[in-house]
């Protein structure tokens, strides 16, 4: 299964991703994580990237598709994978949908994540994330058992500097004007589905649960095929 987690920052994108990750057994590929990964090397493509995260603004789209170009072509993705925070813009998009098309693929279903403005600010301002592993916390909405200490491998929880206040403004401003057109993009593909992201993480899981079902995809399996492939190529 193909997904894209459509959003705007704090949405819930990341910790729906991880749950499913599990379930799916696909990777969670995160564009935010990779790029923080860049950033603690010591790189040409470190120091090109640095600036743009660090405000807030998006890193230009060539970078960001050659960085897909090379995530998308590795062997793990096979089965599928989980879009979590690409494409940003029509032109990500675009180029998205060449790189898949000479892999004879394509994007199964596009998951909106609606959330109001104040739930982002909100989230992304008790927001904790674990150093080694990327895992999300909220200092009170989904908090670690141990404080500071990632439940699932121990590393360390902190904020992201990029969750300060004024930061966080600029990323929805981002947000609002070059990511949200994804919306109407997908929407007349068809392959667009609302979920609504205002509430708890648990909440929203049982939701999109409910959605896959609906949508015919058979989630006791590990190997996800859609049921009417699976119905055909039994006949
Ligand atoms: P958010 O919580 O804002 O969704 P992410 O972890 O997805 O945060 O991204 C953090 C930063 O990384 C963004 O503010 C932006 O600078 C950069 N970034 C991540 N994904 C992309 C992308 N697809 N295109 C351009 N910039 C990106
Ligand atoms: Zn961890």
């Amino acid at each position: 299964m193909r997904l894209i987690l459509l959003g705007p920052p704090g949405a819930g994108k990341g910790t729906q991703a991880e749950i499913l990750k599990e379930k799916l057994g696909i990777p969670h590929i995160s564009t935010g994580d990779m790029l923080r990964q860049v950033l603690k090397e010591d790189s040409p493509l470190s120091k090109k990237v640095k600036r743009f995260v660090e405000r807030g603004e998006l890193v230009p789209d060539e970078i960001i598709l050659e960085i897909m170009k090379q995530r998308l072509s590795s062997a793990d993705t096979e089965k599928g994978f989980i879009l979590d925070g690409f494409p940003r813009t029509i032109k990500q998009a675009q180029g998205l949908e060449q790189l898949l098309k000479k892999m004879n693929k394509q994007i199964d279903l596009v998951l909106y994540f609606a959330t109001s403005v104040e739930k982002i600010i909100e989230r992304l301002s008790g927001r904790l994330v674990c150093s080694r592993c990327g895992m999300n916390y909220h200092l009170k909405n989904m908090p670690p058992k141990e404080e500071g200490v990632c439940d699932k491998c121990g590393g360390e929880l902190s904020q992201r500097e990029d969750d300060q206040e004024e930061t966080v403004r600029k990323r929805i401003d981002v947000y609002l004007k070059q990511t949200a057109e994804l919306i109407e993009f997908y929407k007349s593909k068809g392959i667009l589905r609302t979920l609504d992201a205002n509430r708890d993480a648990q909440e929203v899981y049982k939701e999109l649960i409910r959605l896959f079902e609906k949508e015919g995809f058979n989630l006791k399996s590990n190997d996800f095929h859609k049921i009417s492939e699976r119905a055909e190529s039994h006949a």
